[in-house]
């Protein structure tokens, strides 16, 4: 509370245009090393310039699919030192958790959206499939012993899985982990199967031969020259699969508007960032444009979302407390 008012004071003497001046944290809800964290290190760097040069570290809290990173930046104060970037989980966890410690539409304030990221499914490399019909094939004769590994209830990872597992008509296994970087880990050394993982995590592992890559989960085929030739899970015959994640950036409800008007505005220039552009666009990352970069924009594409994936984790009934 102390340092709400402080934060108070400080802009209505006018101090809001010291700000920042102390170190900014970005809190990423996953393990470092993953296509969360990568984002959020980019960006990271991105930002600095039009915040002045400031220090913008990144700190990890994985685990419950994102949701406890999530929590302590909904509970840090509002001054705009404590920021979360966060994927898809942020609209899924609101219907996969029946006891979602915040409210995801109310104690945040919407900084606006990053990036749109495709997902590719992989495999262990000593999977004897090399092909999706061969990974059909593979499935099917082994139900009841397929591991498929994820990042915790609300990940990504776990969206995508479980809309797999429905569209393939096969329970698996699935294994939590804090991120998909330790998931990724465990997958080379053929302790899990199978994986769902955005391209910003998988491009690299596909490219030098690490995984086995079957498809990629979006509508389209992809452009980036290491998964171009993947095909598209639903022209390999599940029918309307299409899963695309997004990253976005907030802060805690109450941070003071000429704080978010600057983050904003920062945020629109680190997209332009050539070398963050780049990287982004190298791991098949779409940088968003349109009006999903304005705070208002960026909230109600989130509550279309929760209503969009909610209705599928609702068919599928799942459900964490
Ligand atoms: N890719 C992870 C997910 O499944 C999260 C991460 O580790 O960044 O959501």
């Amino acid at each position: 509370m102390k340092k709400m008012l402080i934060a108070a004071l400080a802009l209505a003497t006018g101090a809001a245009f010291a700000y920042p001046d102390k170190q900014i944290t970005i809190v990423v809800p996953f393990a470092a090393g993953g296509p969360t964290d990568k984002v959020a290190r980019d960006l990271a760097e991105a930002l600095r310039k039009p915040l002045g040069n400031a220090t913008i570290v990144v700190e990890n809290v994985g685990g419950a699919g994102g949701t406890l990173g999530a929590n302590k930046v909904a509970k840090a104060a509002p001054d705009g030192y404590t920021l979360l970037l966060y994927h898809i989980g942020m609209a899924t966890s609101a219907t996969l958790y029946r006891n979602l410690p915040y409210k995801t539409l109310d104690d945040f304030e919407y900084l606006g959206l990053v990036n749109d990221v495709p997902m590719t499914l992989i495999g262990r490399p000593t999977l004897p499939a090399n092909n999706f019909a061969e990974l059909q094939k593979w499935l099917n004769d082994n139900k009841g012993k397929i591991n498929l590994a994820n990042a915790g209830l609300g990940a990504a990872s776990h969206l995508c899985g479980l809309l797999f597992q429905q569209a393939v008509k096969i329970d698996m296994t699935t294994v939590p982990y804090k991120g998909t970087a330790p998931a990724m880990t465990d997958l080379i050394g053929g302790q899990v199967d199978i994986m769902c993982d955005q391209t910003t995590n998988t491009t690299a592992q596909i490219e030098g031969g690490k995984v086995k890559a079957y498809a990629v989960t979006t509508k389209q085929r992809l452009t980036t020259p290491a998964l171009k030739n993947l095909p598209t899970l639903d022209e390999v015959g599940l029918k309307g699969f299409n899963v695309s994640i997004w990253h976005g950036l907030y802060a805690p409800k109450g941070t003071p508007k000429a704080v978010t008007d600057k983050l904003n505005a920062a945020l629109r220039e680190a997209l332009k960032d050539p070398d963050f552009v780049k990287r982004q666009e190298a791991l098949g990352a779409v940088i968003v444009t349109d009006e999903r970069l304005t705070p208002a924009g960026h909230k109600q594409f989130v509550a279309a979302e929760i209503d969009k994936w909610g209705a599928a984790i609702k068919a599928a009934g799942q459900y964490a407390d």
